[in-house]
């Protein structure tokens, strides 16, 4: 059974004429990393919105683990998603914007502890764990980031051009430090960058969309190595 599955998915937004996404259909493995591609518009956003739940889907069907996704709750679908704009909060530490997620999920303290510092250590934040995110490179709040949906124990991670507003340099070691915790915890990952290089190095599979259509689906080397 695919853990992901998205089925005749469409998408038009109250207003607009044109269909943002059309007859998007995909079956994803449990612990793939997927990467949709395509230039700015083409529905990467709107399409990992609808699978977050974020976003009304206008017709078809999505399941997650053979489930139909509208009858479970968004608390009940194990989905983390990491934004561009690390979305912290200014006046919390480092290790308090990690933890925040699970005090509200009311799980004990000890077992808080425990996953701050497996995701600080993970994310070599220790230097950093008293700090508030003003104080921070956008390498380190983007870890933060990554951090916090980390602790949470979620099996698909959805992110949404991570590393976009980061500098060449560190974009390229992100990389390779997002893969691994995408290995290192065992998650299904969803990717979305405008970036094909970036999707290359870091996804087993890549969707590739233009105006809200799938246009290719494949591994990296099949899309991209024949001229
Ligand atoms: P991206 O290209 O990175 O997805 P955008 O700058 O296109 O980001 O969109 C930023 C926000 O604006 C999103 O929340 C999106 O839903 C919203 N948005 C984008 N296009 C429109 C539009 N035509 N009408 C209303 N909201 C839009
Ligand atoms: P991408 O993530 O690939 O940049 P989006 O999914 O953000 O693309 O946008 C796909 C299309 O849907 C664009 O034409 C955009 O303007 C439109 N769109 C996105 N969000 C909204 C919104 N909230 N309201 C209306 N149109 C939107």
């Amino acid at each position: 059974m695919s853990f992901v599955e998205l089925r005749n998915i469409c998408k038009k937004y109250k207003g607009n004429e044109r269909y943002s996404v059309e007859n998007f259909n995909l079956e994803i493995e449990p612990h793939e990393f997927i990467a949709f591609v395509g230039p700015s518009g083409c529905g990467k956003s709107t399409t990992l919105r609808m699978i977050a739940g974020f976003e009304e889907i206008t017709s078809g069907d999505l399941f997650i683990e053979g489930k139909r996704m509208n009858e479970v709750a968004p608390r009940d679908r194990g989905i983390s998603m990491v934004f561009q704009n690390y979305a912290l909060y200014p006046h919390m530490t480092v290790e308090k914007n990690i933890a925040y997620g699970l005090q509200n999920m009311k799980v004990p303290k000890d077992e808080i502890k425990k996953k701050v510092d497996y995701a600080i250590n993970m994310l070599g934040l220790e230097e950093y764990r008293k700090r508030k995110p003003k104080n921070l490179s956008g390498g380190q709040r983007q870890r933060v980031a990554l951090g916090r949906a980390i602790v949470k124990n979620q099996k698909l991670f959805l992110m949404d051009e991570p590393l976009s507003n980061l500098d060449a340099k560190l974009r390229v070691s992100m990389r390779t430090e997002i893969s691994r915790i995408h290995r290192e915890i065992g998650a299904t990952t969803i990717y979305v960058t405008h970036d094909q290089v970036e999707a290359m190095t870091m996804a087993d599979r890549i969707v590739i969309m233009k105006d809200g259509i799938v246009q290719q689906v494949g591994k990296p080397m099949d899309l991209y190595d024949h001229p």
